[in-house]
């Protein structure tokens, strides 16, 4: 597209920040609102996957995230007592890259700012309103003066423009950053995950170091009910690290660095997806569009998919309403075949059921282990298990080793 287009963007999250870099490369007119004050990440750490590293990489963020984060190679699950490895997921000749949110943050706004985007900060986005010429952006200050050509709404998960009904899973997890301890017999290039049934779980995620300090951390999770978050605030925690110690003795020294509840986030986690995230002058993208539990690893993945795609699609077509059907297309079976996936896995490592974890441990474990599932594995978690962009768009990626 020739036009200098005049954009709004709600929300500076990784799916808003990596949008408003990618589109004022292109030489478009950018306002990125956010309702902080001071730009905040929230959360500990998570992975980026091949497929949204090589996002990164167009965006200019791809270095200074590589300088914090800490390659992995595989995901590993073991059971509890027995011990017994029922996961392991590699990324071949690729890696995912573990990275803290704030540096993930830090790396993608940076990459916005020097393409020449300035936040507006304490901007509560309420609604938008479509006028002849362009779409309004109401804040809680008002409406803008001068609509926008398009407005594109990156507010996440509880978007307070977007239509998406997510549905809450009963399970969420407990998240803390701790130190990595030096005689951890864990290895740093994996994520490893511990299983009793599928109602118990918990994980130790090598995520590199933090912006302003050396020592490389550990992102550690303990899947949880949130009907069960009352019940654990009030256990002492020492009473809560015994049972976890029995569970699985290496994760002792990285809980013991947990001094109190509140350490430690609880994440809740929903299932939606929008079937149609594009309107009159108004596209959703990111959480705001489709969300998933984590089990997968692909919802940052996602949100830089389709800001990808969404400024390739403003690129590659003469008119806007053009461009938002290249888009809507372009990403259409990639979330579809992640969504319907990330639904089917998630009971199997995070739900009640007595049956599930059998069939994971007994029959899919053996069948994941072969050859051909191996690699099949390992492009469902990189992230290209089906194309990540289509509709004619040009993706730069080659794949599980794309950067
Ligand atoms: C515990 C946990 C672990 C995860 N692990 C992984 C992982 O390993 N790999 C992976 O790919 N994904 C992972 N995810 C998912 C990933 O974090 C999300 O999918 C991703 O952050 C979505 O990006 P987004 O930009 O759409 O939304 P967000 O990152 O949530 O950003 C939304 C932004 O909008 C702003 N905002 C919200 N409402 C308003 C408003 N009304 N007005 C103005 N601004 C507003 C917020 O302040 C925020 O800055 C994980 C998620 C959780 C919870």
């Amino acid at each position: 597209m020739q036009t200098k287009l005049n954009i709004a963007i709600a929300g500076c999250g990784i799916a808003g920040l990596a949008a408003a870099a990618l589109l004022a490369q292109q030489g478009h007119n950018i306002h990125l609102y956010d309702q902080f004050d001071q730009p905040e990440p929230v959360g500990s750490g998570l992975v980026i996957q091949p497929v949204g590293q090589v996002v990164m990489q167009v965006a200019g963020a791809l270095p200074e995230a590589l300088a914090h984060g800490n390659k992995i190679k595989h995901l590993t699950g073991h059971t509890s007592p027995a011990n017994k490895l029922v996961l392991k997921a590699g990324y071949g000749d690729g890696f995912g890259l573990a990275i803290h949110r704030a540096s993930l943050f830090a790396a993608l706004f940076r990459a916005a700012e020097q393409a020449g985007v300035t936040v507006i900060p304490n901007a509560r986005i309420r609604a938008t309103r479509l006028a002849g010429n362009g779409r309004h952006l109401h804040t809680q200050s008002g409406e803008n003066e001068d609509p926008f050509d398009l407005i594109i709404d990156a507010t996440g998960a509880h978007s307070p423009l977007s239509p998406i009904v997510n549905q809450p899973l009963p399970f969420g997890a407990l998240w803390a950053t701790v130190d990595w301890p030096q005689d951890s017999p864990l290895p740093m290039n994996a994520l490893s995950q511990k299983y009793r049934g599928s109602a118990i779980m918990a994980g130790v995620l090598p995520i590199g170091r933090l912006l302003d300090g050396p020592g490389s951390k550990a992102a550690i999770f303990w899947s949880l009910r949130h009907s069960d978050l009352p019940n654990w605030q009030q256990t002492p925690l020492d009473h809560w690290r015994d049972s976890v110690h029995r569970l699985w003795p290496e994760f002792a020294p990285f809980i013991n660095q947990v001094g109190q509840h509140s350490d430690f986030t609880m994440a809740r986690y929903s299932h939606g997806t929008l079937t149609n995230p594009v309107s009159s002058r108004l596209v959703h993208i990111g959480d705001a569009a489709h969300t998933a539990s984590p089990q997968l690893g692909q919802g940052a993945n996602m949100a830089l998919l389709d800001a990808f795609a969404l400024a390739s699609a403003i690129a590659a077509r003469a008119d806007l309403v053009n461009a938002l059907e290249t888009y809507r297309m372009a990403r259409r079976n990639h979330i579809r075949t992640y969504q319907a996936i990330s639904r089917l896995f998630t009971p199997l490592y995070q739900s009640d059921s007595r049956v599930l974890p059998i069939l994971r441990d007994h029959v899919l474990a053996p069948i994941s282990g072969l050859g051909p599932m191996q690699k099949l594995l390992s492009r469902l978690v990189s992230g290209d298990l089906v194309p990540p962009v289509q509709a004619g768009l040009r993706w730069p990626g080659s794949g599980g080793s794309g950067v």
